[in-house]
């Protein structure tokens, strides 16, 4: 296990609590999504929960307890999260978890309560978990993971003690990329991940770059009525894994930079500048704005059950109608 770049010095911060004898009883760990924020309350928790933590307070890795937590069967070890992606975290669930509380720890350590994403407790989960927190069982750890903190209880973050993941820059995180791929753009990688260290890691190894290249090309050729918006849509369901309303939202983003002089550092997608100015000419700027729109509220439907085929055709028509209109 090692610790990514930019996590290393609130490692640090979390080892002295250790080394201090101070371990808090909640913690509350906020960042931008797909900086490690979970990677490093797991690491904590097997520190916490290791017979045998090594001098940098990383988990021995091998006693009882860490091969226990391998395993996913240590019996002080809980994750919570909704039961189903898209559900909020119920009060069943946090009752469920205080009486298991109740009962005193297994092992002779701690006991480590990962909450994650913490702020999708609905009001009831919310209030119960607040409950606990002031009268809070011994030797127990509780770790809440989020990236949107306002949405928590103030009465909940004012009981944690907090560790706030910043963006790191970029110049770290190209350098950590150039480390862990072979993929020459790092920087064109990071911009699809929107900043992700772990996501642009992932499209790396997912090779995604040559599928977001063909996608680019297909949605160029439905501008042009090349091809036809209903016919990509049957294709596009296919490619589940692919973040396509986002790639599509950086392009309408890109199209809308394009309609000013631009620095082209300062686009998502900066290999596409020459396409992106030659289509921006003869388009409607009111209509870019409202495809933008529409992108960000089908964007949230995307993990409901709503039929994706009609969502894309939605968004292709819109898009190769908006290349029909010309600018008066
Ligand atoms: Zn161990």
């Amino acid at each position: 296990m090692s610790i990514l770049p930019w996590l290393q010095p609130h490692w640090q911060h979390l080892c002295a609590y250790s080394a201090q004898n101070r371990v808090p009883q909640a913690l509350l760990i906020s960042g931008n999504k797909g900086l490690g924020k979970l990677q490093r309350a797991t690491h904590y928790a097997a520190a916490l929960l290791c017979n045998n933590p090594q001098q940098s307070g990383l988990a021995c890795d091998h006693c009882t307890s860490c091969l226990l937590l391998k395993a996913q069967s240590h019996p002080d070890f809980i994750q919570l999260q909704p039961i189903e992606p898209g559900k909020t975290i119920t009060i069943d669930q946090i009752r469920q978890l205080i009486s298991r509380l109740t009962l005193k720890p297994q092992f002779e350590s701690f006991r480590v309560i990962i909450i994650d994403p913490a702020e999708l407790m609905n009001k009831a989960a919310a209030n119960a978990f607040l409950k606990y927190l002031e009268e809070p069982t011994e030797r127990t750890v509780m770790i809440l993971i989020t990236d949107k903190p306002t949405r928590l209880l103030a009465t909940i973050v004012s009981r944690c003690q907090k560790i706030a993941i910043n963006q790191p820059d970029k110049t770290i995180i190209n350098a950590w990329l150039k480390q862990h791929t072979s993929q020459e753009d790092t920087s064109l990688l990071l911009n699809l991940a929107q900043g992700s260290p772990l996501l642009a890691l992932q499209y790396a190894n997912e090779n995604i770059l040559s599928l977001r290249n063909e996608c680019f090309e297909t949605w160029i050729n439905i501008s042009q009525q090349r091809m036809h918006p209903v016919i990509v849509a049957e294709n596009w369901l296919k490619l589940a894994h692919a973040p396509l309303l986002t790639w599509m939202a950086t392009w309408v983003i890109d199209l809308i930079k394009c309609r000013y002089p631009i620095n082209v550092d300062d686009l998502y997608n900066p290999d596409k500048q020459d396409y992106l100015i030659a289509l921006v000419e003869k388009i409607e700027p009111k209509g870019l704005y409202k495809l933008y729109d529409l992108l960000l509220m089908r964007q949230k439907l995307m993990d409901t059950t709503i039929n994706k085929q009609l969502l894309y055709e939605e968004l292709l028509i819109t898009w190769s109608d908006l290349n029909l209109r010309k600018i008066s």
